[in-house]
């Protein structure tokens, strides 16, 4: 750090989409900001850069009426969103919105779907693959970094931070993995979550025999700050993801996509057994994570028809038809469902079971199935999958402007968390995702203004 001072107003840990509005709206309020960053990059290192940068709240336009934003949320996590957090960021959101766009972030021209209002331009395209410092994202968390450094703030990286008490000269002092320290009044947690640490991941969601389909950076560092200092967690067992073709495990041409969710809503997926693990026509987030809560996460099969291949089979930008197929993992073929099982290693008679009573009453079937299931049309197939998990739901407690909570629920002082390392959007029995970027800018802005205001004071 050279002649750096070593005591700052605020110190932001991580440089993501949170950590760099965070840092540079606290800049703004005119107190001193260092923000520590372990990738030696300039935009950074972590999921935001490999993001498809799309700025969609629960997969609607981020400038949609708040209380619709908040009753839709509330309704995807059965209720368990957080009401604080909730209100945040629906009235936050558009706010959020304009202050990338006036702080120099390019959004494509809207499509035609209403998700895709705000996306970070030139847009990252969907295909294998994580080079993302072309695209817009990256491009924009570039230009925060430069704006940061030119107004003063200061940028301490490669660093890791590893380790916060409570300080002697300021409230705050973080211990960084070379043996410096940093003190400051106030500390913004953004590392972006836990789910790169294979331990956290088998303490809180059950199994580790996930794909991480994500940057390697997020290791909980921040959500074990937190706790050592007092904090509570919420929603510690759901999380973001996709499901992938299983040999993604070990291909790198196999992720982040394509990805098998919308083919995975029309078919059936399977344990080894043969037995359903999920109602499948929820969405690919919850079967994702059903997936990973099931008893063997690395041997379950997407059961599907050939009506469903040619369909739902060639969607996106980079369709599992034919791509799985020309990559040498297609899908294993047979004119019955019998011969499918008896190919894949099933019991025969189970997965025949299986599926007659789907097709006979998916209402009344266990699990039982909603939306349209399409299992009628020979050849039958069958992919092996994994979970792919992105980031963690879990985290640190926050209230409505982002100061993290002691398990009293009272505010730390002086201790905030923003996007993957905070908790409370997200979760609830069937999973409810609100969207990963437009959280990290929504609370990445309010921690900056909130702890920029209070130190300023
Ligand atoms: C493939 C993929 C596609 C996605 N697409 C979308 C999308 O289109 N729309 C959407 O809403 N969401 C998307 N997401 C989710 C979204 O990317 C994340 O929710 C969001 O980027 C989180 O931002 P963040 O700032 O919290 O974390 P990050 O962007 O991960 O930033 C955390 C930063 O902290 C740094 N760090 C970690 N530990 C330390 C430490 N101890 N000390 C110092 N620095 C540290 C990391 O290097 C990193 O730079 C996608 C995720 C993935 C993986």
């Amino acid at each position: 750090m050279g002649a750096t001072p070593a005591i700052f107003d605020i110190v932001v840990v991580g440089g993501g989409l949170a950590g760099w509005i965070a840092a540079t709206a606290a800049r703004e309020q005119g107190v001193s900001v260092a923000l520590v960053e372990l990738s030696p990059r300039p935009e950074g290192g972590g999921n935001s850069v490999i993001s498809g940068g799309v700025l969609h709240a629960n997969l609607d336009d981020p400038r949609a009426p708040p209380a619709a934003m908040v009753e839709k949320i509330r309704h995807a996590t059965g209720g368990e969103v957080s009401p604080a957090v909730a209100e945040a960021w629906a009235g936050t959101a558009a706010r959020a919105v304009e202050w990338i766009e006036a702080h120099g972030g390019m959004m494509a021209d809207p499509g035609d779907q209403p998700y895709r209002a705000k996306v970070f331009a030139p847009v990252k395209p969907t295909v294998p693959g994580l080079n993302g410092a072309s695209y817009g994202t990256a491009r924009f968390l570039r230009r925060l970094a430069d704006s940061f450094r030119a107004g003063g703030g200061t940028i301490v990286q490669p660093a890791r931070a590893i380790g916060l008490e409570p300080g002697a000269a300021s409230r705050w002092r973080l211990a960084l993995s070379g043996g410096d320290t940093l003190d400051a009044q106030a500390v913004i947690l953004a590392d972006g979550g836990f789910q790169a640490d294979a331990a956290l991941v088998r303490r809180h969601i059950g199994s580790d025999r996930l794909h991480l389909r994500a940057s390697p950076s997020s290791v909980g560092d921040g959500l074990r700050m937190g706790i050592s200092n007092g904090a509570a967690t919420a929603q510690m067992r759901g999380f973001y993801g996709h499901l992938l073709h299983r040999d993604a495990l070990t291909r790198g041409d196999l992720w982040p996509y394509p990805i098998l969710d919308i083919l995975g809503m029309v078919g059936l997926i399977v344990g080894p057994d043969g037995r359903r693990i999920v109602d499948e026509g929820i969405g690919g987030v919850r079967s994702t994570n059903a997936l990973a809560w099931s008893a063997m996460p690395d041997g379950c099969w997407l059961i599907f028809d050939e009506a469903a291949w040619n369909a739902e089979g060639r969607f996106g930008e980079t369709p599992c038809n034919p791509y799985l197929a020309d990559e040498g993992v297609g899908p294993v073929s047979a004119a019955t469902i019998e011969g499918l099982a008896t190919r894949i290693g099933i019991d025969a008679a189970v997965l025949a079971a299986t599926v007659a009573a789907v097709r006979a009453d998916p209402a009344g079937a266990q699990p039982p199935r909603r939306g349209r299931l399409s299992l009628d049309q020979p050849p039958f197939h069958a992919l092996p999958i994994v979970a792919g998990i992105s980031f963690t739901f879990g985290g640190l407690k926050i209230d409505g402007e982002a100061r993290v909570l002691d398990t009293a629920d009272a505010p730390i002082e002086g201790l905030y968390a923003a996007g993957g390392t905070a908790a409370g959007l997200h979760g609830g029995p069937d999973v409810g995702y609100a969207g990963g970027l437009l959280e990290a800018a929504v609370f990445g802005l309010l921690a900056g203004e909130h702890a920029g205001r209070a130190t300023a004071a």
